[in-house]
């Protein structure tokens, strides 16, 4: 089991001596996640110690950013189980999806063509696949949910055919927590010869992922939901598809050669990272994968999952208080909704009390329509949490109740 209190201690905004965030209850990891002091100290180190572009300046600061920057890459690559040519580094999973969906759909995407998505995305993953299929004369497929609240398996299977270029989906809702059976619906769409994009913005921090388990042919996540950097993130692209797929950003450093009359392109990663990148970020990134292998992402999962059972039981025994979306298989991410209390003015009440939850439609406004609801309040949960900072919460909700009811 891990200690919560004494990781606690190595993130900075919890133990600034006079700060405000010695008070802070922050239950909002699902939106960002803090940051260890060795993230910080990387990212400094980089800029005051060893600053400098990477790629092919040949004196040592340059020799050693490129190091670093390629030591990052194998780093994350080990995390999720890949090569490290499979690692792109992007700004973060929306911008991961963009560039992913601006290079496969590009030249593939025809009228008549369908991609498949959830009812439960996150817009960044429902907008860039709606806006190709409108510009494009396509269609967007929609997975509805079962009654328990996570994706349905049997439509999805008769969603996806022959017109299918692709299949995106979250392996979990940044609203409800709910884990979906991802593995599954890869091997659904392999047998019709569809290609898979994970969503794993809200997964990677919660336990352990290995690409090659999932099977899929793309994965995105952001850096700062993992206790690293903003800005930064990742793109895995299975290796099978480096020679197949466009790039995406055209700059610096990409091609082998060009002129006037033709171009090629460098293996990946070099291909799919045309430019200066997040170089600081990308060694923060790994700065936090480093911290949570220390860890051990195979304890992370059992914490979270019972710090998870112990708020849904707390919100389930309040009165006036229920649970929106629950499932068996749930994330650390709990949505609800307070008889009488709007979402916001929820949030806003809690937030006076230095209680960090989140209200809204938490950019997910298909699967609010598809439950009713303009919006949740939301509370998530990271390895610095305990149990203490959800009787808070509920201590704070019954406050809220007095207050407003
Ligand atoms: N997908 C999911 C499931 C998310 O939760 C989020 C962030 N809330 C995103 C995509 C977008 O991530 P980012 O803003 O870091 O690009």
């Amino acid at each position: 089991m891990i200690d919560s209190y004494s990781i606690k201690k190595d993130f900075p905004i919890f133990n600034a001596p006079g700060g405000r965030g010695r008070d802070l209850i922050y239950l909002d990891s699902a939106a960002s996640a803090q940051k260890p002091l060795s993230v910080i100290e990387a990212m400094s180190a980089y800029y005051s110690g060893y600053y400098a572009n990477t790629g092919r300046g040949l004196y040592w600061p340059a020799t050693a950013a490129s190091k670093a920057l390629q030591a990052a890459r194998e780093k994350v690559a080990g995390f999720i189980g890949a090569d490290s040519p499979e690692i792109i580094f992007t700004g973060g999973t929306t911008s991961g999806i963009n560039s992913l969906a601006n290079s496969l759909l590009f030249s593939s995407l025809s009228e008549g063509d369908e991609i498949v998505v959830s009812v439960l995305e996150h817009h960044s993953n429902f907008l860039p696949w709606k806006q190709w299929c409108q510009d494009r004369g396509a269609r967007l497929r929609v997975v509805p949910l079962t009654e328990d609240h996570t994706l349905d398996v049997e439509a999805f299977g008769e969603l996806v055919g022959k017109k299918t270029k692709l299949v995106a989906l979250s392996a979990v809702s940044n609203v409800t927590g709910a884990v979906q059976e991802i593995r599954k619906m890869v091997d659904v769409a392999h047998a019709k010869g569809v290609p898979v994009l994970i969503d794993a913005a809200q997964w990677v921090a919660h336990g352990p992922v290995d690409v090659r388990e999932v099977d899929c042919d793309f994965m995105a996540f952001s850096g700062h939901k993992l206790y690293g950097p903003t800005g930064i993130g990742v793109l895995y692209i299975r290796s099978d598809h480096h020679k197949k797929l466009r790039p995406f950003h055209f700059g610096g450093g990409m091609v082998m050669e060009v002129s006037e009359e033709s171009m090629t392109f460098k293996d990946s990663p070099g291909k799919f990272e045309g430019g200066t990148g997040n170089i600081a970020g990308a060694i923060g990134l790994a700065a936090a994968v480093e911290y949570l292998s220390e860890i051990g992402m195979e304890k992370v999962h059992p914490y979270l999952s019972s710090l998870t059972r112990y708020l849904k039981q707390g919100l389930q025994g309040m009165e006036g208080v229920d649970l929106v979306g629950d499932t068996d298989n749930q994330g650390p991410v709990v949505s609800f909704l307070t008889e009488g209390i709007h979402p916001h003015d929820m949030a806003g009440f809690l937030g006076e009390k230095g209680i960090a939850i989140r209200a809204g439609h938490h950019c997910a406004q298909p699967l609010m329509s598809s439950l009713n609801l303009i919006g949740t309040c939301r509370a998530s949960l990271g390895i610095y949490n305990h149990e203490e900072d959800i009787d808070k919460l509920l201590d704070g909700i019954r406050e809220a109740r007095e207050f407003f009811i």
